[in-house]
């Protein structure tokens, strides 16, 4: 990344207001319903949380520069125009107190976007240097060497050979033709190899033709987090690169919220055309391979389980509907949270906070709303599809003192294979 520089940053500002972000502005009634939907509101109770309050930066441009009574209130030397420290002010409120998580927008009676905003305010708050010392390290990282966490292609080889010893088979690297091209997140790689295991064991019961790029293994994007799109738009490329190159039919995004948004739903808008391959969530596979019957499971979870919604696979992405089939299929005692589905609550690690060490504290605070939830229903364990959330849930629950087991429904199905 350049050097910070504020006048570039007001002029991104300014492009950034589209026709949806100025209807959102000159439609919000200032109702403050959007408050009690937010966890960091809830959680705190300090009204700077509240989620429109957060996109001030961002409305004052668009008043400024393209209302009549903005533009005549500027001349008049009636308002003071936007500042660098203004923009300093919210990095806090921007990128620590929001988790893109969209929970707000169900409620706000006239449909606004907050997260679709917040985005777009990151990309000015970034260009001018106040974006969090943590997520422009990732974003170097992922820039420089492909992995947030600086993971290489070395350490992911390593990781397939103890798959590959493990289960006896083989992972496979850079097969040309296959249907479907497998992404990984290098907390999977790192934390959570055993989601690489379980995937070998269900695709080669099913019959399923995928490989792994090495040229373009990692699925998360934190150009996207940061908010730059140029370098949102860089990382996808190598994902497209990497697909095309291998002829595939498919793209799985695997367990992580926001790389199934960046892929998925960014994607295309980011590199400017439409992908040449579709692109599937891992659960998504999973339910049409048990569908089509060639995902069969024996044995049912006797324990009480419910399930969270990462909010970019559930709320944002549309795939609420799968895990509930798989879940259902494997445990005879699934209970839905409060508020489940596409009212779910965040971890509260979502949006780049996992990687924002100054937020911790205040990350750990956010989660008393998921321990609400939990603490409704009394559950054995917690089932969940994203590797960062399942950190982070982990984490909250030890900070809670709250003994609720995470486990990633890929590897529960891997589980429940029949013979
Ligand atoms: S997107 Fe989520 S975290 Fe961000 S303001 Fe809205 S409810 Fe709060
Ligand atoms: S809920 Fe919607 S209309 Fe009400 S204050 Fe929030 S953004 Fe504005």
């Amino acid at each position: 990344m350049s050097g910070p520089s504020f006048e570039r940053a007001h002029n991104i500002l300014k492009a950034q207001i589209d026709a949806p972000t100025a209807a959102f502005f000159s439609s919000c009634v200032n109702c403050g319903l959007c408050a009690e939907a937010c966890l960091f509101f809830s959680e705190t109770r300090e009204p700077k949380y509240t989620p429109i309050h957060k996109l001030d930066p961002l409305r004052k441009v668009w008043k400024q520069e393209y209302t009549f009574w903005g533009k005549l209130g500027r001349a008049l030397g009636l308002s003071k125009p936007l500042t660098d420290q203004d923009l300093a002010d919210w990095e806090t409120l921007v990128y620590d107190g929001c988790t893109l998580c969209g929970r707000c927008s169900m409620v706000c009676p006239v449909g606004n976007d907050i997260a679709y905003m917040i985005r777009k305010l990151r990309e000015g708050m970034a260009v001018a240097g106040h974006a969090p010392a943590g997520l422009v390290g990732a974003t170097t990282r992922a820039i420089q060497i492909g992995s947030p966490m600086g993971v290489k292609l070395p350490a992911l080889k390593a990781q397939i050979a103890h798959v590959e010893e493990e289960t006896g088979l083989k992972v496979p690297l850079d097969v040309e033709g296959a249907d479907y091209m497998l992404l990984l997140s290098s907390m999977e790689i790192m934390n959570f190899p055993e989601f690489i295991g379980a995937v070998t064991r269900i695709f080669s019961k099913a019959g399923v033709s995928w490989t792994i790029s090495s040229q373009a293994f990692e699925a998360t994007n934190s150009g996207v987090q940061i908010g730059v799109s140029d370098l949102a738009a860089e990382l996808v490329g190598r994902i497209v690169a990497a697909a095309e190159k291998l002829k595939v039919k498919s793209v799985i995004s695997p367990e992580c919220g926001h790389a199934y948004m960046a892929i998925r739903w960014e994607g295309p808008n980011l590199v400017g055309r439409p992908f040449s391959f579709e692109v599937i969530h891992i659960l998504e596979l999973l339910d049409t391979l048990r569908k089509e019957g060639r995902l069969k499971l024996q044995g049912k979870e006797t324990e009480r389980l419910t399930y969270h919604d990462p909010c970019q696979i559930g709320r944002r992405g549309g795939v609420l509907e799968q895990p509930r089939n798989l879940l259902k299929e494997i445990s005879e005692n699934f209970v839905e949270l409060p508020e489940a589905g596409k009212m779910n609550w965040c971890c509260g690690a979502g949006g780049g906070v996992s990687t924002n060490e100054r937020a911790n504290e205040l990350r750990l605070k956010a989660f008393g709303a998921k321990k609400n939830q939990l603490d409704a229903i009394q559950v054995d364990g917690m089932v969940s599809a994203c590797s960062n959330c399942r950190i982070h849930l982990e984490e909250g629950l030890e900070e809670y003192h709250m003994d609720v087991p995470v486990l990633s429904l890929t590897e529960l199905i891997e589980k429940h294979l029949a013979d």
